[in-house]
This record gives C-alpha cells, sequence and structure tokens, in this order.
C-alpha cells in the first residue's frame, strides 16, 4: 500500500518462538492459543494465505488486521478486511495496523507485522509530484487550445 510506513517485522520473533516449538522448548498448547475472537476475526475479516500453518501443517494461514488509532473512535481495535484499508488511509490523518496470522484448525496465531496507514504518508515529494502532474496537465490544456489567454483578456 502506499501510504504504508514505519513498518515492523515480526518474523525473527516468529522463526525463534518456532524453533522452541519444534525442538520442544516450548508446548504448542501455549502457540495455539488464539481466542475465540481472535478465531472469529479470522473467520469473517480474515484473508486467507497460500502459507501453511507452520504448527500443525493442516491448514493454511489466514491474516488478521486489526486497527487503533485516536479518530478511529469506538471502530479501534477491531479487525477490518484487508480491502477496506485503503479506504481508511484516503479517510484518516493516521492509524495503525496490526496483523496477526493464525490457523483456524489448530488455534496457531502470531503478530506477524505492524505499520502505519493513513493520509499523513503523502509526504512532501508524492505532493509535489502531484502538484507538477497538475501544473504539467494544466500548461497542455493551455497550449492545446490557445483558447483560455483570450477568455482571460476578455475578463480583464
Ligand atoms: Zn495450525
Amino acid at each position: 500500500m502506499r501510504t504504508q510506513r514505519q513498518v515492523v517485522d515480526y518474523s525473527l520473533q516468529k522463526r525463534a518462538l518456532l524453533r522452541d516449538v519444534h525442538n520442544g522448548k516450548i508446548g504448542t498448547l501455549e502457540v495455539c492459543d488464539a481466542s475465540p475472537y481472535l478465531k472469529n476475526a479470522a473467520r469473517f475479516h480474515g484473508e486467507p494465505t497460500d502459507e501453511r500453518c507452520p504448527v500443525c501443517r493442516r491448514d493454511n494461514l489466514t491474516l488478521v488486521h486489526y486497527i487503533y488509532g485516536d479518530e478511529l473512535k469506538q471502530s479501534a481495535g477491531q479487525a477490518r478486511k484487508l480491502a477496506e484499508l485503503p479506504v481508511l488511509a484516503m479517510t484518516l490523518r493516521e492509524f495503525q495496523v496490526f496483523v496477526v496470522e493464525v490457523c483456524q484448525s489448530c488455534a496457531w496465531n502470531h503478530l506477524i507485522e505492524q505499520y502505519l496507514l493513513g493520509r499523513d504518508a503523502l509526504n512532501a515529494d508524492e505532493l509535489e509530484t502531484g502538484a507538477a502532474a497538475v501544473a504539467a496537465s494544466a500548461s497542455g490544456r493551455h497550449r492545446e487550445t490557445g483558447s483560455s489567454s483570450h477568455r482571460r483578456e476578455g475578463r480583464q
């Protein structure tokens, strides 16, 4: 997504945890503890993936996107479909997204990524590019028709 920023990747932590699970240091019950809320969120708002669950290998993982931020008011902390995020990013200044992977079969779950979204991310460079594009198309129109100068003279 274009406005995605301050991305924090948790794949190292996940790999370390899975290593401990696979060598028996941590029991699967401790890591396969998705709450009923998280499982419901996965079922109704989750994004299916082609990735197999690293613990049970029975099911593919589902990604759940949780959103947080003052502007969201009562929606803060809710799970949203991935397709809804770009719309929110255009309307809100800034909000935080937490991406959690869930196995609906064994209840494995782990935070995999967090990032900020929102209009604030449209930085000066992009705004300048946008302004330049508008200026270019405006001057193009001006050259094409040549009539705008006449109109301007007429108004004066
Ligand atoms: Zn699983």
